[in-house]
């Protein structure tokens, strides 16, 4: 996906423009950011659109998530948002279709009267549609994946991106012969959790949190990373490493876990969930067939992401008074090209360093607008927050180069076009 998306965006093209003022109806950080950058905009509470800034970064962070569950084995699909309601019904002991278990359903109706459900998540349908796939043990194990929309209405959505009544969720569910069979894929999806997270930048502060589980197993895993902002409570254990969320967080959970040692109490927010299902959704329809001929249940899990609140979440932890921060891995750009003054020679200088860092494969946002101030251009360069800033100037050039200085750092320093290329790694192809 991340390599389709074109190099070089020239700034005074770009229909977005920067807000110097802070919405007034957002209590994010994350959103008041992302919305004065152009990134996103706001529909209604809960509800955002992604504009082309905000785009090139939700791509880069769903092309980590798709290599990580590709590396796993899972298989990729899209299934539709309109649910049947029979299918709910199917799970006779469970019913979710059922307004008064599950309370953030959108439903509608069709012309002819019935209602269908908007996804809020995907387990019933598609335990009934594996139905016509899985017949024997030598259709077992495989699992399956998709980044797609679901609504959810939330009864709270103060977080902007974080939690909103419609996302995108990448959702993966695994289907294996028995317990054991499931428990080496689970182990396998969380390591892939742990390289998203730290892939993203944010592995320093998420922590593999112990949370509720069902009736399958006593836990389900969480992971959850630390910002004063999350609507969750966690506590972290120091030797360790770990975390047990605030829901489960008793004298004989920490007993059961083994967790010796002080606990730190924090405010975090769930990136991420993986969970085994067990044969929940899969009895009695969803069966195969073994070597002598008996039938068992297929024993499934369950694996959510939230691309949009993983972005959320990043600029929660990576911003500072300016702006944001990207890392590297997600940045809408690698360089933020900026031309200061409006000398003729000096634009023609900034051009050719443009069209070099193009032909390197380099994406870069062109701050080629005229009419702005130098305090201006910085500024929206802090908010934007590209990794690395490079600015020509008639003083850069006076001085050997182009002035380059990277997002998070005080100093910068002068370099000329050849060293620039070297510093930069070219977009993977
Ligand atoms: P929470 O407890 O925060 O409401 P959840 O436990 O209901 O979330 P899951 O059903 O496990 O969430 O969803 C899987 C992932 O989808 C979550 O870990 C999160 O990253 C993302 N997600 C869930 N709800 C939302 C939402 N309303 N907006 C954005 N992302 C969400
Ligand atoms: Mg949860």
């Amino acid at each position: 996906m991340a390599n389709s998306i074109t190099n070089g965006v020239r700034q005074s093209r770009l229909f977005t423009k920067t807000r110097k003022e802070a919405p007034t109806d957002e209590v994010s950080r994350s959103a008041e950011l992302l919305i004065r950058g152009g990134f996103i905009n706001k529909e209604m509470a809960g509800v955002y659109d992604y504009l082309p800034l905000g785009m090139r970064v939700i791509a880069k962070i769903e092309d980590i998530i798709r290599e990580e569950m590709n590396m796993i084995g899972g298989q990729e699909i899209s299934m539709s948002s309109l649910q049947r309601q029979e299918l709910w019904q199917k799970h006779f002991n469970q019913d979710r279709w059922d307004d008064s278990k599950v309370d953030i359903w959108f439903k509608t109706k069709l012309k002819d009267g019935s209602e269908k459900g908007l996804a809020f998540t995907h387990e019933e349908p598609i335990s009934n549609m594996m139905e016509q796939f899985v017949s024997s043990y030598r259709d077992l194990p495989f699992s399956v994946y998709q980044f797609q929309t679901k609504f959810r209405n939330e009864t709270r959505a103060k977080s902007g991106i974080m939690r909103t009544r419609e996302f995108v969720m990448k959702d993966l569910y695994s289907f294996s012969k028995n317990e054991k069979e499931h428990l080496v894929f689970y182990e396998k999806a969380k390591q892939a959790y742990v390289n998203i997270f730290k892939r993203v930048g944010i592995g320093h502060v998420t922590y593999l949190t112990f949370a509720s589980g069902g009736v399958f197993s006593k836990f389900s895993h969480e992971f959850q990373t630390v910002t004063p902002s999350g609507e969750d409570t966690i506590y972290i254990n120091k030797n360790d490493n770990i975390a047990i969320n605030k829901e489960v967080f008793t004298d004989d959970v920490k007993k059961d876990l083994n967790l010796k040692g002080d606990f730190k109490e924090e405010k975090s927010v769930e990136v991420g969930n993986i969970f085994t299902l067990g044969t929940k959704f899969s009895e009695p329809h969803l069966v195969f067939e073994d070597e002598n001929g008996a039938k068992s249940p297929v024993f499934m899990g369950s694996y959510g992401i939230g691309p949009a609140r993983l972005m959320g979440t990043i600029v929660e932890v990576l911003s500072d008074d300016k702006g944001i921060i990207w890392p590297e891995s997600v940045a809408p750009f690698a360089v933020h090209l900026l031309l200061l003054g409006d000398d003729k020679s000096v634009a023609k200088e900034a051009e050719e360093v443009y069209e070099s860092l193009l032909k390197n494969n380099i994406e870069v946002l062109f701050d080629d607008r005229s009419g702005v101030t130098a305090g201006e251009k910085f500024a929206d360069s802090d908010l934007l927050g590209i990794p690395l800033r490079a600015v020509v100037s008639l003083r850069s050039i006076k001085e050997g180069g182009i002035e380059i200085k990277k997002r998070g750092e005080a100093k910068g320093k002068i370099v000329s076009l050849d060293e620039l290329l070297k510093i930069i790694k070219p977009k993977v192809k």
